[in-house]
Protein backbone atom coordinates (compact mmCIF):
# COMPACT_ATOMS: atom_id res chain seq x y z
CA UNK A 1 0.00 0.00 0.00
CA UNK A 2 1.65 3.61 -1.33
CA UNK A 3 3.44 5.33 1.48
CA UNK A 4 3.26 9.22 0.24
CA UNK A 5 6.36 10.27 -1.08
CA UNK A 6 5.98 13.79 -0.59
CA UNK A 7 3.83 16.62 1.21
CA UNK A 8 4.33 19.75 -1.45
CA UNK A 9 2.74 23.00 -0.40
CA UNK A 10 0.63 24.59 -2.81
CA UNK A 11 1.58 28.51 -2.73
CA UNK A 12 5.79 27.30 -2.30
CA UNK A 13 6.30 23.91 -3.49
CA UNK A 14 8.43 23.03 -0.64
CA UNK A 15 8.08 19.12 0.17
CA UNK A 16 7.76 17.70 3.14
CA UNK A 17 7.92 13.94 4.59
CA UNK A 18 5.10 12.34 6.29
CA UNK A 19 4.83 12.76 9.83
CA UNK A 20 1.89 13.40 12.88
CA UNK A 21 2.44 16.97 13.15
CA UNK A 22 2.75 17.73 9.11
CA UNK A 23 -0.54 19.61 8.00
CA UNK A 24 -0.34 22.50 6.15
CA UNK A 25 2.97 24.13 5.52
CA UNK A 26 4.76 25.84 8.19
CA UNK A 27 6.00 28.67 6.31
CA UNK A 28 2.93 29.74 4.22
CA UNK A 29 0.99 29.16 7.39
CA UNK A 30 -3.12 27.96 7.05
CA UNK A 31 -3.32 28.47 3.32
CA UNK A 32 -0.61 26.87 2.20
CA UNK A 33 -2.70 23.02 1.75
CA UNK A 34 -0.24 20.52 1.07
CA UNK A 35 -0.54 17.74 -2.15
CA UNK A 36 0.17 14.77 -1.29
CA UNK A 37 1.85 12.75 -4.35
CA UNK A 38 2.95 8.60 -4.59
CA UNK A 39 4.87 6.48 -6.32
CA UNK A 40 2.96 5.85 -9.25
CA UNK A 41 5.31 3.38 -10.46
CA UNK A 42 4.92 1.47 -7.93
CA UNK A 43 1.61 1.95 -7.30
CA UNK A 44 0.96 0.53 -11.57
CA UNK A 45 3.49 -2.44 -10.73
CA UNK A 46 0.87 -3.82 -7.70
CA UNK A 47 -2.47 -2.85 -8.69
CA UNK A 48 -4.63 -2.88 -11.45
CA UNK A 49 -8.02 -1.58 -12.64
CA UNK A 50 -9.69 -5.04 -12.66
CA UNK A 51 -7.56 -6.22 -9.47
CA UNK A 52 -9.52 -3.59 -7.63
CA UNK A 53 -12.20 -6.13 -7.57
CA UNK A 54 -9.85 -9.05 -6.08
CA UNK A 55 -9.32 -7.45 -3.15
CA UNK A 56 -10.51 -8.22 0.22
CA UNK A 57 -11.83 -4.83 0.81
CA UNK A 58 -15.81 -3.65 1.34
CA UNK A 59 -16.99 0.03 0.14
CA UNK A 60 -14.40 2.79 -0.29
CA UNK A 61 -11.69 0.86 1.01
CA UNK A 62 -11.17 -1.43 -2.16
CA UNK A 63 -9.20 1.79 -3.43
CA UNK A 64 -6.68 1.03 -1.03
CA UNK A 65 -3.80 0.52 -3.61
CA UNK A 66 -4.64 4.32 -4.07
CA UNK A 67 -5.06 5.82 -0.50
CA UNK A 68 -2.39 6.83 2.30
CA UNK A 69 -2.95 4.51 4.57
CA UNK A 70 -0.58 1.04 5.31
CA UNK A 71 -4.07 -1.43 5.51
CA UNK A 72 -7.51 -1.17 6.86
CA UNK A 73 -6.80 -3.79 9.42
CA UNK A 74 -9.86 -5.51 10.80
CA UNK A 75 -13.12 -4.67 9.05
CA UNK A 76 -14.34 -0.76 8.79
CA UNK A 77 -17.35 -0.51 10.92
CA UNK A 78 -19.54 0.93 8.81
CA UNK A 79 -19.89 1.20 5.39
CA UNK A 80 -18.27 4.53 3.75
CA UNK A 81 -18.64 5.16 0.00
CA UNK A 82 -19.51 2.87 -2.80
CA UNK A 83 -22.47 5.25 -3.32
CA UNK A 84 -24.81 4.75 -6.42
CA UNK A 85 -24.70 6.81 -9.59
CA UNK A 86 -28.25 7.52 -10.65
CA UNK A 87 -28.85 8.07 -14.28
CA UNK A 88 -32.04 10.14 -13.18
CA UNK A 89 -34.41 10.10 -16.11
CA UNK A 90 -36.72 12.42 -14.65
CA UNK A 91 -34.26 15.30 -14.17
CA UNK A 92 -32.91 14.68 -17.65
CA UNK A 93 -36.26 15.03 -19.35
CA UNK A 94 -37.05 17.98 -17.13
CA UNK A 95 -33.29 19.94 -18.20
CA UNK A 96 -32.87 18.62 -21.90
CA UNK A 97 -29.88 16.68 -20.89
CA UNK A 98 -29.51 13.20 -22.53
CA UNK A 99 -26.27 11.95 -20.14
CA UNK A 100 -26.61 13.39 -16.82
CA UNK A 101 -26.06 11.01 -13.49
CA UNK A 102 -26.59 12.03 -9.74
CA UNK A 103 -23.76 10.48 -7.80
CA UNK A 104 -25.66 9.85 -4.52
CA UNK A 105 -23.34 10.40 -1.65
CA UNK A 106 -26.21 11.45 1.32
CA UNK A 107 -25.90 7.32 1.09
CA UNK A 108 -22.89 7.69 3.22
CA UNK A 109 -23.41 6.79 7.47
CA UNK A 110 -23.79 10.19 8.70
CA UNK A 111 -25.04 11.79 5.12
CA UNK A 112 -22.92 13.39 3.77
CA UNK A 113 -19.85 12.93 1.38
CA UNK A 114 -17.62 13.88 4.68
CA UNK A 115 -17.46 10.37 6.00
CA UNK A 116 -14.81 9.68 2.34
CA UNK A 117 -11.98 11.74 4.47
CA UNK A 118 -13.12 11.28 8.05
CA UNK A 119 -12.49 7.64 7.75
CA UNK A 120 -9.21 7.74 6.10
CA UNK A 121 -8.47 10.72 8.76
CA UNK A 122 -9.55 8.80 11.37
CA UNK A 123 -7.16 5.34 9.86
CA UNK A 124 -4.52 8.05 9.28
CA UNK A 125 -4.36 9.31 12.94
CA UNK A 126 -4.19 5.98 13.94
CA UNK A 127 -1.20 4.72 12.05
CA UNK A 128 0.29 8.33 12.84
CA UNK A 129 -0.06 7.31 16.74
CA UNK A 130 -2.91 9.52 17.54
CA UNK A 131 -5.62 8.09 19.69
CA UNK A 132 -8.23 11.44 19.98
CA UNK A 133 -9.35 13.46 17.47
CA UNK A 134 -10.76 16.72 16.48
CA UNK A 135 -12.68 18.93 13.85
CA UNK A 136 -14.08 22.61 12.94
CA UNK A 137 -16.92 22.28 11.04
CA UNK A 138 -20.01 24.03 9.52
CA UNK A 139 -21.81 20.44 10.31
CA UNK A 140 -20.93 17.60 8.28
CA UNK A 141 -17.31 17.01 8.53
CA UNK A 142 -18.06 17.10 12.81
CA UNK A 143 -21.24 15.24 12.22
CA UNK A 144 -19.01 12.55 10.10
CA UNK A 145 -15.97 12.46 12.62
CA UNK A 146 -17.90 12.26 15.29
CA UNK A 147 -19.98 9.44 13.52
CA UNK A 148 -17.30 7.17 12.48
CA UNK A 149 -15.32 7.97 15.81
CA UNK A 150 -18.20 6.44 17.62
CA UNK A 151 -18.24 3.21 15.70
CA UNK A 152 -14.81 3.35 16.09
CA UNK A 153 -14.63 3.67 20.27
CA UNK A 154 -12.28 6.78 19.24
CA UNK A 155 -12.50 10.41 21.45
CA UNK A 156 -13.54 12.89 19.56
CA UNK A 157 -13.86 16.85 19.63
CA UNK A 158 -15.73 19.13 17.68
CA UNK A 159 -16.00 23.11 17.23
CA UNK A 160 -18.90 24.35 15.53
CA UNK A 161 -20.50 27.74 15.14
CA UNK A 162 -23.40 28.41 17.54
CA UNK A 163 -25.46 28.59 14.24
CA UNK A 164 -24.86 25.32 13.04
CA UNK A 165 -28.14 23.70 12.17
CA UNK A 166 -30.01 21.86 14.64
CA UNK A 167 -30.27 18.16 12.79
CA UNK A 168 -26.36 18.08 12.18
CA UNK A 169 -25.76 19.19 16.21
CA UNK A 170 -28.48 16.22 17.19
CA UNK A 171 -25.50 13.92 15.26
CA UNK A 172 -23.03 15.16 16.97
CA UNK A 173 -25.06 14.80 20.36
CA UNK A 174 -26.41 11.19 19.91
CA UNK A 175 -22.85 10.17 18.50
CA UNK A 176 -21.68 11.15 21.97
CA UNK A 177 -18.95 13.65 20.68
CA UNK A 178 -17.57 16.02 23.06
CA UNK A 179 -19.10 19.31 21.28
CA UNK A 180 -17.71 22.69 21.67
CA UNK A 181 -20.44 25.26 20.34
CA UNK A 182 -18.20 28.46 19.70
CA UNK A 183 -19.66 32.02 19.47
CA UNK A 184 -18.02 32.63 16.54
CA UNK A 185 -17.91 32.35 12.90
CA UNK A 186 -17.14 29.34 11.47
CA UNK A 187 -13.40 30.74 10.79
CA UNK A 188 -13.09 31.60 13.84
CA UNK A 189 -13.67 27.41 15.27
CA UNK A 190 -11.40 26.55 12.65
CA UNK A 191 -8.41 28.73 14.12
CA UNK A 192 -9.39 27.93 17.92
CA UNK A 193 -9.63 23.50 16.85
CA UNK A 194 -6.16 24.22 15.17
CA UNK A 195 -4.82 26.03 18.39
CA UNK A 196 -6.53 23.38 20.53
CA UNK A 197 -5.26 20.23 18.56
CA UNK A 198 -1.91 21.63 19.23
CA UNK A 199 -1.99 22.36 22.26
CA UNK A 200 -3.74 19.23 23.81
CA UNK A 201 -2.26 16.50 20.71
CA UNK A 202 -5.52 15.78 19.27
CA UNK A 203 -5.28 14.82 15.83
CA UNK A 204 -6.61 17.46 13.82
CA UNK A 205 -9.57 16.58 10.98
CA UNK A 206 -10.37 20.48 9.65
CA UNK A 207 -10.45 20.52 5.94
CA UNK A 208 -7.88 20.97 4.30
CA UNK A 209 -5.74 21.93 6.67
CA UNK A 210 -5.01 18.24 6.87
CA UNK A 211 -4.26 16.98 3.93
CA UNK A 212 -5.44 13.49 4.06
CA UNK A 213 -9.10 15.34 3.46
CA UNK A 214 -8.50 15.90 -0.15
CA UNK A 215 -6.71 12.27 0.04
CA UNK A 216 -10.49 10.58 1.36
CA UNK A 217 -12.82 12.92 -0.92
CA UNK A 218 -11.04 11.67 -4.00
CA UNK A 219 -12.76 8.03 -3.48
CA UNK A 220 -16.19 9.71 -4.65
CA UNK A 221 -14.52 10.37 -8.30
CA UNK A 222 -12.43 6.75 -8.48
CA UNK A 223 -15.28 5.65 -8.11
CA UNK A 224 -17.44 7.53 -10.31
CA UNK A 225 -14.74 6.81 -13.05
CA UNK A 226 -15.29 3.23 -12.15
CA UNK A 227 -19.04 3.12 -12.04
CA UNK A 228 -19.35 4.80 -16.25
CA UNK A 229 -16.58 1.50 -16.93
CA UNK A 230 -13.67 3.88 -16.74
CA UNK A 231 -15.02 6.70 -19.19
CA UNK A 232 -14.70 10.08 -17.19
CA UNK A 233 -17.50 11.83 -17.41
CA UNK A 234 -17.31 15.21 -19.53
CA UNK A 235 -18.23 17.93 -16.43
CA UNK A 236 -18.92 17.27 -12.48
CA UNK A 237 -20.63 19.84 -10.94
CA UNK A 238 -20.36 20.09 -7.12
CA UNK A 239 -20.84 22.15 -4.43
CA UNK A 240 -17.60 24.52 -2.84
CA UNK A 241 -16.95 26.18 0.21
CA UNK A 242 -13.51 25.17 1.38
CA UNK A 243 -12.71 23.59 -2.07
CA UNK A 244 -11.47 20.37 -0.66
CA UNK A 245 -14.22 18.12 -2.20
CA UNK A 246 -13.42 19.72 -5.64
CA UNK A 247 -10.17 19.38 -4.95
CA UNK A 248 -10.99 15.53 -4.11
CA UNK A 249 -12.26 14.79 -7.42
CA UNK A 250 -9.80 16.44 -9.30
CA UNK A 251 -6.96 14.52 -7.55
CA UNK A 252 -9.02 11.25 -7.71
CA UNK A 253 -9.29 11.88 -11.53
CA UNK A 254 -5.23 12.39 -11.88
CA UNK A 255 -4.21 9.93 -10.23
CA UNK A 256 -6.13 7.34 -12.07
CA UNK A 257 -5.19 9.88 -15.30
CA UNK A 258 -1.48 9.39 -13.95
CA UNK A 259 -2.01 5.57 -13.73
CA UNK A 260 -3.34 5.40 -17.04
CA UNK A 261 -6.80 3.71 -16.01
CA UNK A 262 -7.96 6.45 -17.83
CA UNK A 263 -7.32 8.40 -20.54
CA UNK A 264 -8.69 11.48 -20.29
CA UNK A 265 -10.04 14.71 -17.91
CA UNK A 266 -13.35 15.96 -17.23
CA UNK A 267 -13.88 19.55 -16.29
CA UNK A 268 -15.16 20.93 -12.95
CA UNK A 269 -17.72 23.13 -12.03
CA UNK A 270 -16.89 25.05 -8.80
CA UNK A 271 -20.92 25.43 -7.34
CA UNK A 272 -20.86 28.25 -4.95
CA UNK A 273 -23.62 30.44 -2.96
CA UNK A 274 -23.94 34.17 -4.15
CA UNK A 275 -23.19 35.23 -0.14
CA UNK A 276 -20.02 32.94 -0.43
CA UNK A 277 -17.85 32.83 -3.49
CA UNK A 278 -14.45 33.60 -2.80
CA UNK A 279 -13.27 30.53 -5.14
CA UNK A 280 -15.20 32.23 -7.66
CA UNK A 281 -14.27 35.32 -7.88
CA UNK A 282 -10.61 34.61 -7.62
CA UNK A 283 -10.92 32.61 -10.51
CA UNK A 284 -13.12 35.17 -12.60
CA UNK A 285 -10.33 37.76 -10.84
CA UNK A 286 -7.15 38.27 -10.23
CA UNK A 287 -6.48 34.49 -8.97
CA UNK A 288 -5.98 35.54 -4.59
CA UNK A 289 -8.42 33.91 -2.61
CA UNK A 290 -9.43 36.63 -0.19
CA UNK A 291 -12.49 36.45 2.62
CA UNK A 292 -15.72 36.92 2.24
CA UNK A 293 -18.65 37.96 4.27
CA UNK A 294 -20.37 35.03 4.47
CA UNK A 295 -24.19 34.72 3.78
CA UNK A 296 -26.10 31.98 2.98
CA UNK A 297 -28.58 30.05 3.51
CA UNK A 298 -26.49 26.34 2.62
CA UNK A 299 -24.34 26.19 5.68
CA UNK A 300 -21.75 23.38 4.29
CA UNK A 301 -20.50 26.03 1.84
CA UNK A 302 -20.92 29.23 3.50
CA UNK A 303 -17.24 29.88 4.02
CA UNK A 304 -15.44 33.59 4.52
CA UNK A 305 -11.82 32.15 3.85
CA UNK A 306 -11.70 28.94 1.97
CA UNK A 307 -8.99 27.02 3.35
CA UNK A 308 -8.15 24.78 0.49
CA UNK A 309 -9.22 27.98 -1.89
CA UNK A 310 -5.40 27.83 -3.59
CA UNK A 311 -5.55 23.89 -4.33
CA UNK A 312 -9.15 24.72 -5.44
CA UNK A 313 -8.48 27.24 -7.75
CA UNK A 314 -5.22 25.57 -9.57
CA UNK A 315 -7.21 22.62 -10.03
CA UNK A 316 -10.22 24.21 -11.40
CA UNK A 317 -7.92 26.00 -13.61
CA UNK A 318 -6.21 23.11 -14.70
CA UNK A 319 -9.53 21.02 -15.19
CA UNK A 320 -10.34 23.57 -17.83
CA UNK A 321 -13.56 24.25 -16.03
CA UNK A 322 -15.17 27.16 -14.41
CA UNK A 323 -17.19 28.94 -10.91
CA UNK A 324 -20.91 29.33 -10.86
CA UNK A 325 -22.75 31.22 -8.33
CA UNK A 326 -26.25 30.62 -7.58
CA UNK A 327 -28.57 32.21 -5.23
CA UNK A 328 -30.18 31.06 -2.20
CA UNK A 329 -33.36 31.64 -3.94
CA UNK A 330 -31.61 29.48 -7.15
CA UNK A 331 -30.65 26.76 -4.23
CA UNK A 332 -34.53 27.19 -2.66
CA UNK A 333 -36.11 26.13 -6.30
CA UNK A 334 -33.31 23.39 -7.15
CA UNK A 335 -34.58 21.69 -4.24
CA UNK A 336 -37.61 20.65 -4.97
CA UNK A 337 -36.96 20.41 -8.81
CA UNK A 338 -34.57 17.57 -7.33
CA UNK A 339 -36.49 16.23 -5.03
CA UNK A 340 -39.59 15.95 -7.94
CA UNK A 341 -37.79 14.63 -10.57
CA UNK A 342 -35.71 12.00 -8.85
CA UNK A 343 -36.50 11.02 -5.43
CA UNK A 344 -33.21 12.30 -3.78
CA UNK A 345 -33.28 15.23 -0.73
CA UNK A 346 -30.25 16.90 -0.59
CA UNK A 347 -29.46 20.12 1.75
CA UNK A 348 -28.87 23.42 0.43
CA UNK A 349 -25.77 22.81 -0.52
CA UNK A 350 -26.16 19.62 -2.54
CA UNK A 351 -29.24 21.41 -4.09
CA UNK A 352 -26.66 24.13 -5.38
CA UNK A 353 -24.71 22.11 -7.54
CA UNK A 354 -28.09 21.23 -9.14
CA UNK A 355 -28.74 25.00 -9.60
CA UNK A 356 -25.85 25.78 -11.00
CA UNK A 357 -26.63 22.94 -13.53
CA UNK A 358 -30.11 24.57 -14.20
CA UNK A 359 -28.00 28.07 -14.72
CA UNK A 360 -25.56 26.46 -16.89
CA UNK A 361 -28.41 24.60 -19.22
CA UNK A 362 -30.17 28.20 -19.22
CA UNK A 363 -27.34 30.11 -20.14
CA UNK A 364 -26.65 27.41 -23.41
CA UNK A 365 -23.33 26.23 -21.93
CA UNK A 366 -23.38 22.74 -21.27
CA UNK A 367 -24.50 20.85 -24.64
CA UNK A 368 -27.61 18.47 -24.21
CA UNK A 369 -24.99 15.11 -25.34
CA UNK A 370 -22.33 16.34 -22.72
CA UNK A 371 -21.86 13.29 -20.16
CA UNK A 372 -22.51 15.42 -16.77
CA UNK A 373 -22.22 14.18 -12.98
CA UNK A 374 -23.94 16.43 -10.43
CA UNK A 375 -22.14 14.59 -6.64
CA UNK A 376 -25.30 15.01 -4.14
CA UNK A 377 -23.67 16.07 -0.58
CA UNK A 378 -25.31 16.29 2.05
CA UNK A 379 -29.38 14.78 2.77
CA UNK A 380 -31.70 17.09 3.18
CA UNK A 381 -33.08 15.99 6.81
CA UNK A 382 -29.79 17.80 7.99
CA UNK A 383 -31.72 21.10 7.74
CA UNK A 384 -35.25 20.22 7.22
CA UNK A 385 -35.98 24.00 8.45
CA UNK A 386 -34.21 24.81 5.58
CA UNK A 387 -36.22 22.72 2.87
CA UNK A 388 -39.52 23.56 4.43
CA UNK A 389 -38.71 27.30 2.78
CA UNK A 390 -38.52 25.71 -0.23
CA UNK A 391 -42.51 24.26 -0.16
CA UNK A 392 -45.82 25.81 0.39
CA UNK A 393 -47.25 24.07 3.36
CA UNK A 394 -51.08 22.01 3.03
CA UNK A 395 -53.70 23.56 4.05
CA UNK A 396 -55.42 21.73 6.63
CA UNK A 397 -58.75 19.19 5.68
CA UNK A 398 -62.15 18.49 6.83
CA UNK A 399 -61.65 14.72 7.62
CA UNK A 400 -64.19 13.58 5.21
CA UNK A 401 -64.40 12.00 2.00
CA UNK A 402 -66.39 14.99 0.47
CA UNK A 403 -63.61 17.38 1.01
CA UNK A 404 -60.50 15.40 -0.45
CA UNK A 405 -63.03 14.94 -4.11
CA UNK A 406 -63.45 19.23 -3.83
CA UNK A 407 -59.63 18.81 -2.87
CA UNK A 408 -58.97 16.91 -6.09
CA UNK A 409 -61.66 17.94 -8.40
CA UNK A 410 -63.46 15.30 -8.30
CA UNK A 411 -67.18 15.35 -7.77
C1 LIG B 1 -18.57 20.19 3.09
C2 LIG B 1 -19.69 20.19 2.12
C3 LIG B 1 -19.60 20.83 0.89
C4 LIG B 1 -18.41 21.63 0.47
O1 LIG B 1 -17.19 20.98 0.56
P1 LIG B 1 -15.84 21.84 0.60
O2 LIG B 1 -14.78 20.86 0.66
O3 LIG B 1 -15.95 22.70 1.84
O4 LIG B 1 -15.83 22.69 -0.62
C5 LIG B 1 -20.68 20.76 0.05
N1 LIG B 1 -21.81 20.11 0.39
C6 LIG B 1 -21.93 19.49 1.58
C7 LIG B 1 -23.21 18.83 1.91
C8 LIG B 1 -20.88 19.51 2.48
O5 LIG B 1 -21.03 18.91 3.67
ZN1 LIG C 1 4.66 26.84 1.65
Amino acid sequence: MPVPESLTCVLCGAAYREGADQYSCPECGELGTLRVSYDYDRIKASASRDGLAALPFRDHWRYLPLLPLAGVGSEFPLAVGATPLYPVPGLRRALGLERLWVKDDTANPSASLKDRASSVVLLKGQELGRTEFATASTGNAGASLACLSAALGLPCHIFVPESAPRAKVAQLLIFGADVLSIRGSYSEAFSLCVEASDRFRWYNRNTGYNPYTVEGKKTVALEIAEQLGWEPPDTVIVATGDGCILSGIWKGFTDLHRLGWISRLPRLVAAQAEGSQSIKQAFDGDGTIRPVNEDTLADSISVSLPRNGVMALQDLRASGGSAVSVSDGEILEAMPLLGRTTGLFGEPAAAAAAAALVKLVDQGEVSSTERIVVVSTGHGLKDVDAALRAVDPPEPLECSIEAVRARIGIR
